[in-house]
């Protein structure tokens, strides 16, 4: 941009990644007029270039629940504002439970949801079958859906047809719905698809190609944790180490990880105070 950064005013922002762009337009929207963004390279060229873009609900607090269904709103307005999709879709998830645990933690969940304002819907073991009749229902006693949002499309319909015939596309990000408007997930099985000329290749769970190699590189990451836990004792490896510490979730009955904490309404313990 050619335009010269005046060298008084009221409002600063350093870096246009989500967070800057959305500080300089609620700036702008509640009447601040001397407000200058800073980029030093494109707007949302950082971290926000590379996120999924999914949107969940359901936060750890009330507050952060509020917030991200305000950026739901927020979404879904600027959509019609500026005529411009931004690729939003709501989807929405289904956590489902297989064991007593599971299916009252879910409940929780709902409940939670609930207090908050949140659409929630618990189903049945019925209802799932009949919404979902490629879930394997057998072993499954209810589950929770929330709708919510999907991965935005970073490479639309109208994108494909004009690519080169014979290219391919690998979306990586097709766990969490795709990154690409034509993409569906696939199997080993049967990876791949075409779509205009386009070769796409979907596989959800890439690493179960090569079960035994990826196996031993996630236990290559691992094992150095647990060699510490078994050579030291958790206390002295915990205490040691302020990062593994961060991973310490429960101790002893007392949650020691503020987010699950405050969702789960349980008092949360500093696990600084129990090693
Ligand atoms: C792979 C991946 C997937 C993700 N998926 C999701 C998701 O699905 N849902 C979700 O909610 N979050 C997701 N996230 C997290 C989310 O992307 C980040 O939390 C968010 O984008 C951070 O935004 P930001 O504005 O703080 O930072 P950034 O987007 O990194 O913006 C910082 C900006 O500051 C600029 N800058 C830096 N230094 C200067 C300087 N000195 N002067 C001027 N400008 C400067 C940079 O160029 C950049 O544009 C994901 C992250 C990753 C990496």
């Amino acid at each position: 941009m050619d335009k010269k950064i005046p060298n008084k005013t009221k409002v600063v922002v350093i870096g246009g990644g989500v967070v800057g762009c959305s500080v300089a337009y609620h700036l702008a929207k509640f009447g601040w007029k001397d407000t200058i963004l800073l980029e030093r390279d494109q707007l949302t060229s950082g971290t926000t270039w590379h996120a999924a873009g999914l949107v969940s609900q359901l936060g750890p607090s009330a507050a952060i629940t509020k917030i991200r269904k305000y950026s739901l709103d927020l979404y879904k307005d600027l959509e019609k504002k500026v005529d411009h999709s931004a690729g939003l879709r709501l989807n929405g998830a289904l956590s489902i439970a297989q064991n007593k645990e599971r299916w009252q933690e879910l409940l929780r969940q709902a409940t939670t949801a609930q207090l908050y304002d949140v659409d929630v819907r618990v189903l049945d073991k019925d209802q799932i079958k009949k919404d979902y009749p490629i879930i394997n229902t057998d072993e499954i006693l209810g589950g929770i859906f929330m709708p919510g949002a999907e991965a935005p499309k970073l490479v639309t319909k109208d994108m494909i047809k004009l690519m080169k015939r014979g290219s391919v596309i690998v979306d990586v990000a097709i766990d969490q719905g795709g990154c690409v408007e034509t993409s569906k997930p696939t199997t080993h099985g049967d990876p791949t698809y075409i779509v205009d000329d386009v070769v796409h290749y979907c596989v959800a769970n890439m690493p179960g190609g090569v079960p035994r190699t990826s196996t031993l590189a996630l236990n290559n990451a691992t094992l150095p944790f647990l060699v510490k836990l078994a050579n030291k004792g958790y206390q002295k490896a915990l205490g040691e180490d302020k990062n593994f510490l961060a991973g310490l979730n429960v101790h002893k009955g007392d949650v020691t990880y503020k987010a699950v904490a405050d969702v789960f309404g349980h008092e949360y313990v500093d696990p600084n105070s129990v090693v």
